[in-house]
């Protein structure tokens, strides 16, 4: 795209072997803040070209032994420095989320420190021991260690633009691998900055490398290329069947963590005030621009009336604004054409005959015109078949349906082609425990929704996605598994006299 750089305005770079690179194109897009459209930032218009480079600089960084072959302690060195670093930075990465996203402030603010958790988390696991040794028969001493897969490719997308490329980095670099990264294209600010963070904090030239551009060419040819081992990446499930067929050229390993159209379970003998304050923060935390929102929410014929005029009423009470705006409750969409999507599927739900009970609109009033803001949007007589209740919306629109027992609510809750996520609400521990185990979700929650900690699996069932992020099997996802069997008495077999 043709147009005039504001030198005042951010322009930003990629970083290939060790070095900050305008892109080859000479182009660049705008980057808005969808708060008001203002231009934040101009983001390279990256190439195939230069995505090459990128990855030939991980492939030779990894073979040379500059990272892969550094000690444990010295690659959590550098982990820990970067943690400290960006906890340093906090308040710069904040804001700068806040108006690339649109987030609020204090959701931008927790993905900050939890990115610094996540690098501290892996620096530290990494220190454990790991590994197994085996005394197999004859006379051998089996072994198994955990090796760097090679070259990781890591794309993410711009819900938590820092938090997820953070995700994906911190296990990739702690186990040894070499790295190229794609931001998402709309949120790419933060991810520069982390890695002039990562630059200073002694990560070794050609080891991370990031390149700025659009999911066709630079995550089509990250995920085509055959000297990348690994791809790792979150986004929706239609781009992860794409990323599926490309890492087919080399069979690399796949990670993905998809979409999701998760069911929050509200039983009667729940506690109903908490019930409805998780049912909100579970849908409208991010706008619901999260992948484990709960945006299906199913509850117990008895309290179904006065559970949704209850909530109904707390919808409409949530401060929708910029993001950096004290009274904020709730942000922006991230996009114009995020927000257009989302209102298409309000349509769809309208015409296919369920009840909008509130929302379901733009808002332009007070000043929110200039930005990209849709009401807190709350459907109920919905059916299994509808659009609204089926496919992954990604915006602040929730479905509330009445089940009748508890069989009911396990069969609509697993009536989803995804498997991300889910909640269960009940004072009845034994029901409670009895339901989400019946749940076919890979995070799962009881009497609460949303939290997610650094030690426990990230992903999903179904066609949510392949693997886990975080914790040990984070880590895992970027190793290769290798066997070592010693024989202790060395002296020949005999097989052939
Ligand atoms: P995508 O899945 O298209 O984008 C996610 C990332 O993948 C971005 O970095 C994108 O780049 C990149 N990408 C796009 N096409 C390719 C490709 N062919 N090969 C490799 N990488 C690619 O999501 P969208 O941004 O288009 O959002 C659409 C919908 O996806 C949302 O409405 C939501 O339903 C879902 N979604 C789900 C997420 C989740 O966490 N589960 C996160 C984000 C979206 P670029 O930014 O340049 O397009």
């Amino acid at each position: 795209m043709k147009m005039t750089i504001q030198t005042s305005v951010l322009t930003l770079k990629n970083y290939i072997n060790g070095q900050w690179s305008e892109p080859i194109s000479k182009q660049y897009e705008e980057v808005i803040n969808p708060a008001n459209q203002e231009v934040i930032a101009y983001a390279p218009l990256s190439t195939k070209e230069e995505t090459e480079l990128a990855i030939q600089a991980a492939k030779e960084s990894f073979h040379s032994g500059i990272w892969a072959s550094k000690t444990t302690h010295e690659r959590a060195a550098v982990l820990v420095e970067i943690a400290n670093k960006i906890d340093e930075m906090a308040e710069e990465l904040t804001i700068l989320e806040t108006l690339d996203n649109g987030k609020r402030k204090d959701e931008a603010s927790f993905d900050i420190a939890d990115a610094a958790t996540a690098f501290r988390y892996y620096a530290g696991l990494i220190l454990h021991p790991d590994g197994e040794t085996y005394p197999v028969p004859d006379n051998v001493q089996a072994m198994v260690i955990k090796e760097p897969i090679g070259v990781a490719g890591l794309i993410v997308p711009w819900n938590f633009p820092l938090l997820m490329a953070v995700w994906k980095i911190a296990p990739a670099l702690a186990a040894g691998n070499s790295i190229v990264f794609k931001p998402s294209e709309v949120t790419p600010v933060t991810a520069m900055k982390l890695f002039e963070i990562m630059h200073d904090a002694g990560v070794p030239k050609g080891v991370a490398n990031m390149v700025i551009g659009h999911g066709d060419p630079v995550g089509q040819t990250i995920a085509e290329s055959i000297d990348v081992d690994i791809i790792s990446f979150t986004g929706s499930t239609n781009t992860g069947r794409k990323i599926m067929q490309a890492a087919s050229s080399n069979l690399k390993k796949i990670s993905l963590e998809l979409g999701g159209k998760s069911p929050n379970i509200i039983f009667a003998d729940a506690d109903l005030e908490t019930a409805v304050d998780y049912g909100l923060f579970g849908i409208f935390y991010g706008a619901g621009q999260v992948c484990s929102s709960g945006s299906r929410i199913l509850v117990e014929e008895s309290i179904y009336d006065e559970f949704v005029a209850r909530y109904i009423k707390r919808a409409n009470n949530i401060k929708v604004g910029p993001g950096l705006a004290e009274e904020t409750e709730m942000g922006a969409i991230v996009s114009e054409q995020q927000m257009n999507r989302i209102l298409n599927y309000i349509e769809s739900g309208i015409q296919e005959g369920a009840t909008l009970a509130t929302g379901g609109k733009r808002l332009i009033e007070n000043g929110l015109d200039k930005g990209f803001f849709i009401a807190p949007t709350v459907f109920t007589d919905v059916t299994n078949d509808m659009r609204i209740v089926r496919e992954e919306i990604f915006g602040p629109v929730v479905t509330i349906q009445k089940f009748h027992s508890e069989e009911e609510a396990i069969q609509l809750a697993n009536d989803t082609d995804y498997g991300l996520a889910g909640g269960v609400f009940s004072n009845d521990g034994a029901k409670a425990l009895r339901v989400i185990k019946k749940v076919r979700a890979g995070i799962t929650w009881v009497n609460d929704y949303h939290p997610t900690y650094v030690e426990a699996p990230w992903g999903g069932y179904k066609q949510s996605g392949i693997g886990r992020s975080l914790g040990k099997y984070g880590l895992e996802e970027f190793q290769e598994t290798k066997q070592i069997n010693i024989r202790l008495n060395v002296e020949p077999n005999g097989w052939f006299n």
